[in-house]
Order: C-alpha cells, then structure tokens, then sequence
C-alpha cells in the first residue's frame, strides 16, 4: 500500500511524498530539493522516483539537485514538457511503475499545455490517489496561463470521473481562498459551509487541508459543479446572459475568480 503526505515547500507548496511503507519513496513535484533531502534523511527513505506533472519552476526547480544525489531515479514527466530534466516521457494512458504499484497518466492540458496527473488505484487497504498538480485545487483549480477555458473544462471532468474516494493530492495550499470565492458563488450549499469551517479550523492549527476526497471536491468545488442549478444561475448572473453549455458556466466562474478579490 502506498501512502502519501505533503511536504510544505516555498510559500504555499505541497510536494508529495510517496512512502511504500518498505523505507522508499517517490516525490511528486519537487519545485525544491532541500524539504525532499530532509524529509528522505529523518524518515530513512531511499528515492526511488521523481515525477512530475508540469514543467513550471515550482515544480521542477529541485529536479537537478535530487538527481545530482540520486542519479539513478527515473524522472516521469510529460511528454511534450519544455523541462529539460524529463528523462521518461509520458502520454495520455501511459502506465508508471511507482515503487512497484502502477500509476495511470492522464493528460489535462489546460493550466499548462504540457500538465498531467498520476492517479493510483487504491487496493484493499488504501484508498485511490491522484497527483493533481496545478489542475485540481482544494475547492478551487489551476489559472489558464497556456490552454483554453474548454480544455481546462475537459481536464477537469476527467478528474472527475475517478472515484469518490480517491485521495486528491494537489500542488498548492490554496483551500481557505478558494471556499471564499466558492461561498460567493454558491452561498446556500450546506457541505460548502461545513468544509469552510472544518478547513479554517485545520489551518488555525497550522494542518495541511489535503488531501481532500474527490468527493468532497464534487460536492464543494464550483469547477466542477458547472451542472448544478445554484452554480449555473450564479454563472447566468455573472455574465448576463443565458449559458446554453457547461463549458460556458466554467469559463464564466474561471474569469470570475481571475478577478476576485
Ligand atoms: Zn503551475
């Protein structure tokens, strides 16, 4: 079984750190190689993969010095990424061997044209987890700096097709942010004021507010509620018109919290 657990990096990044339970690891993300050089030495981890979900800084800026230390570890990353550091291009499907268990790719361009994400299946004693990176947010997602509204949109549902249970494991402390835009959209939604409270009162004590579940995200998350009523009338609101498509409710809310402040 393998477990996962975030390691705080920069000022609001999560690095992932992958344990089998069997003394290795893998990291996901690693935008800087001394929290993994740390976290590997106190728990007497030897790495054994580095995988990446897309190629900007904070993700790969710690990729050199790990593999200056391991330079044997296989770096998993995009297959179109502009990071150098790639050294076993992924496609859409792709199987990844991640300390002997399987990791599915699945391409969601959007944030960036080159993004993946790694989805493990759970077995009978853990739970499916996902390596999101900058797509999937706590209640929230990635910015489009390089795709488009409607590709971001597909990406998303993707995500959203994996089981409720699945651990969603994402690249950024963004959460408290997020349920405040989310609240402004969705007011009324009973399991949005639930997840505010439970998140505030995890950050008061300086906790990580991921994982989260997919489920969680389904039922709180406004990008992925493009379908429902209270989310798409705040939409029509916002743009001022009728939106016939759900990938037209997304990109209304994505331009919204682009502006929210
Ligand atoms: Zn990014």
């Amino acid at each position: 079984m393998l477990t996962a657990r975030p390691l705080p990096a920069f000022a609001d990044n999560y690095i992932w750190l992958i344990e089998d339970g069997r003394g290795r690891a893998a990291v996901v993300d690693p935008g800087d190689a001394a929290p993994v050089i740390a976290a590997l030495e106190e728990r007497g981890l030897e790495l054994g993969a580095i995988l990446v979900t897309h190629h900007h800084p904070d993700h790969v800026g710690g990729v050199a010095d790990l593999c200056a230390c391991h330079p044997q570890v296989p770096v998993y990353g995009p297959h179109d990424s502009p990071a150098a550091c790639v050294t076993i291009a992924l496609g859409d499907g792709a199987i990844v061997d991640v300390l002997g268990t399987p990791a599915r790719v699945i391409t969601v361009p959007g944030h960036t044209l080159d993004h993946i994400a790694y989805f493990i299946a759970g077995d009978a004693d853990g739970a499916p987890l996902l390596f999101c990176g900058d797509t999937l947010f706590g209640c929230g997602c990635g910015r489009i700096f390089e795709g488009d509204a409607r590709m971001m949109h597909t990406s998303l549902q993707r995500l959203a097709a994996l089981p409720g249970h699945t651990q969603v494991c994402c690249a950024h402390e963004y959460t408290l942010g997020n349920i405040e835009f989310a609240l402004t959209v969705e007011p009324a939604n009973d399991d949005l004021r639930r997840r505010s409270e439970t998140d505030r009162a995890r950050r008061a004590r300086a906790e990580p507010t991921l994982p989260s579940t997919l489920a969680l995200e389904l039922a709180t998350n406004p990008f992925l509620r493009d379908g429902a009523a209270a989310v798409r009338a705040a939409a029509m609101a916002r743009a001022g018109r009728e939106l016939a498509h759900d990938h037209e409710v997304f990109a209304t809310i994505r331009s919204w919290k682009d502006v929210f402040r």
